[in-house]
């Protein structure tokens, strides 16, 4: 595994596009500490950066409406 997929927590929409295409990789998770200053907050995160080829990471990134997944 050569490059580490990550995903910009700022950009994120919470869509969960990349979980339905990726779910070996990424996973939505609810921060208890910020859900209180917004109210919501569903971001996707990497828990499992080598749980996929990366042709199928390659493939939630082309499908992430808001282009936050990136290579680190
Ligand atoms: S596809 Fe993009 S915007 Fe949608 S949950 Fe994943 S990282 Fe967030």
């Amino acid at each position: 595994m050569a490059r580490i997929p990550a995903v910009d927590r700022e950009c994120c929409i919470g869509c969960e596009v990349c979980t339905q295409i990726c779910p070996e990789v990424f996973r939505m998770c609810e921060d208890e500490q910020h859900s209180h200053a917004h109210g919501h907050d569903h971001k996707a995160e990497v828990y499992n950066p080598a749980g996929a080829p990366e042709a199928k990471i390659e493939q939630a990134m082309d499908n992430c409406p808001s282009a936050c997944i990136y290579w680190r």
